[in-house]
C-alpha cells in the first residue's frame, strides 16, 4: 500500500499557532512516520497558499510586493516546521511556475467539458479610485446582525456568509470612500450543480468511513443540491483566466489552492529526480491511500470542492480519508493574535525544546471535540509523564542492561528479539 499524505496548505498571511500544529501538521507528521517505519511508501505534501485578498491587503500595508511578502511567510512557516521536527517531502509554493501550469490544466478541461461556465452578475466598483471591490476589499454593516465591520466576504460577528451586494453602507477598501455602486459584470463559475449525483453517489461510500464531525456536516450541506461558485475575480494578484475574454482576472484563490497538493507532488518527484509520474504512480493510482490532514475549517473545500474537481476532471482519484481535527484553544479560549491570546510558537519551542512540546502537543491532538493548551497542562505532562514515566523507564533500563550485560548484547539477539515483538504488536494492533 503506498500512502499520499498531505497537510492543508498554510496561508502565507500570518503566523502558525499551537492549533494548526496540533490540529495538522502534527498528526499528518506522525502517521506518516508510521507508515515509512512500517516500510509503506508514504509521502507528505504540503506547500504555501499564497493568493488571495487577505495576502492583498496586508502586502499593501506593509508597501512591498504580493511576492516579496508571501515568500517572507513562506520561509517563516519552513523554518518554524524544522523547529518542530515536522517532516515534509515537498513543501512548495502556489506561486510557482510549475503549480500556475497545472492549475490552467484543470481549468481548461473544465471549462472543456462545460462544469466551468462563464456567468453575468452585478460586483461592486468603487466610483472614486475605480477598483472592483470583490471579498474583503469592501466594508460595510451587516445586513444580518448590523455589526458595524462586516467584510464582503463573511461577517466576523455572526460569521453570515456576506452578500456584498447587500452590504450596508459600504465603503472601499482601497481609498475609504463611500461612493461604492453595484456594475454589471461577469465571472467565471464551477458549475457544482452539474455533478450534484456524480458527488453523491461518491460520497455515498465515504459516509461509513469518515468521522461523525464530518459525514453529517457534509451530508447537510449536500443532500438536496450543489451550489454553483464563482472561481474568478477581479483582482492583480493570482494566476491569470487563460482567455482572451478575461483580461484582469484571476483564478480565485480556493479554486487553485487545492491543486498544490497535486502540483507540489509533481514538482517534488520532478526535483528528487525521481521516474514516478505524479498521477500514474500517486494522485491517479489504485493503489494509492490519498489522506488530507485538515482543521475543521477547511472541511467544505476538501469533502465538496476539491472532489468534484476530482471527479470532473478525473485527473486524480478524490480523497480516501479525510481526518478534519476540532479546534486547540489556548487555556480554554480560541487562540488570536488580535486579542493578545496568543502563545508565540517560535518562543515556545526556542523555550521547551520540540521534543517535549511534541510531546504534550500530541496529547491534544483534537480528535473529537475541541481540547485546550493549558500551562499547567505541559508542566504535568513533561514532569510526570516524560521525565518521570518514560525518562526513568528507559534510564533504568539502561542501567540494567549496562550492569548485568557489561560485554554487550550482540546485535543479533536484538534483530531477533525485536522482529518477534513487533509483529506481535501489530497483532495486537489488528484485533483492537
Ligand atoms: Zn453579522
Ligand atoms: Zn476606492
Amino acid at each position: 500500500m503506498k500512502y499520499l499524505i498531505t497537510s492543508a496548505l498554510p496561508y502565507a498571511n500570518g503566523p502558525i499557532h499551537f492549533g494548526h500544529i496540533a490540529g495538522v501538521y502534527l498528526p499528518a507528521d506522525i502517521f506518516t512516520r508510521h507508515k515509512k517505519l512500517k516500510g509503506d511508501k508514504a509521502i507528505h505534501i504540503s506547500g504555501s497558499d499564497e493568493h488571495g485578498v487577505a495576502i492583498m491587503q496586508n502586502a499593501q500595508k506593509a508597501k512591498i510586493s504580493y511576492q516579496e511578502y508571501v515568500n517572507q511567510w513562506h520561509k517563516t512557516h519552513k523554518d518554524l516546521f524544522e523547529k518542530y521536527d515536522i517532516k515534509f517531502d515537498f513543501f512548495g509554493q502556489t506561486s510557482a511556475p510549475y503549480h500556475k501550469e497545472e492549475t490552467l490544466k484543470w481549468f481548461n478541461d473544465l471549462l472543456g467539458k462545460g462544469l466551468i461556465e462563464k456567468k453575468a452578475e452585478q460586483q461592486l466598483q468603487c466610483q472614486s479610485c475605480n477598483n472592483m471591490l470583490p471579498d474583503r476589499f469592501v466594508e460595510g454593516e451587516c445586513y444580518v446582525c448590523h455589526y458595524a465591520e462586516a467584510r464582503g466576504d463573511e461577517c466576523p460577528n455572526c460569521g453570515t456568509w456576506i452578500d456584498p451586494l447587500k452590504l450596508l453602507k459600504p465603503v472601499c477598501k482601497f481609498c475609504g470612500s463611500n461612493d461604492v455602486k453595484a456594475i454589471d459584470s461577469f465571472q467565471w463559475y464551477l458549475m457544482l450543480s452539474k455533478m450534484h449525483e456524480k458527488f453523491q453517489a461518491w460520497f455515498e461510500t465515504k459516509k461509513t468511513v469518515w468521522r461523525k464531525n464530518v459525514v453529517p456536516f457534509v451530508e447537510s450541506l449536500t443532500k438536496d443540491n450543489l451550489v454553483d461558485r464563482a472561481i474568478t475575480r477581479d483582482l492583480d494578484w493570482g494566476i491569470d483566466v487563460p482567455l482572451p475574454e478575461a483580461k484582469g482576472k484571476k483564478i480565485y484563490v480556493w479554486f487553485d489552492a487545492p491543486i498544490g497538493y497535486v502540483s507540489n507532488t509533481a514538482q517534488f518527484l520532478k526535483e528528487s529526480g525521481s521516474k514516478e509520474d505524479h498521477i500514474k504512480d500517486w494522485w491517479g493510482a489504485k493503489d494509492v491511500t490519498i489522506v488530507n490532514f485538515i482543521g475543521k475549517d477547511n472541511i467544505i473545500f476538501h469533502s465538496i470542492i476539491f472532489p468534484v474537481m476530482s471527479l470532473g476532471t478525473g485527473f486524480v482519484n478524490p480523497v480516501s480519508e479525510l481526518p478534519a481535527n476540532q479546534y486547540v484553544n489556548l487555556e480554554g479560549k480560541q487562540f488570536s493574535k488580535s486579542k493578545g491570546w496568543y502563545v508565540d510558537a517560535d518562543e515556545a519551542i526556542t523555550q521547551f525544546g520540540s521534543d517535549a512540546l511534541r510531546f504534550y502537543l500530541t496529547s491534544l491532538i483534537p480528535e473529537t471535540s475541541d481540547s485546550s493548551f493549558t500551562w499547567k497542562g505541559l508542566e504535568l505532562k513533561i514532569n510526570s509523564e516524560l521525565a518521570n514515566n518514560i525518562g526513568n523507564f528507559i534510564n533504568r533500563a539502561m542501567k540494567f542492561s549496562a550492569s548485568k550485560f557489561p560485554e554487550g548484547m550482540k546485535a543479533e539477539k536484538f534483530a531477533a528479539f525485536f522482529n518477534t515483538d513487533i509483529k506481535e504488536v501489530e497483532k495486537f494492533i489488528k484485533e483492537y
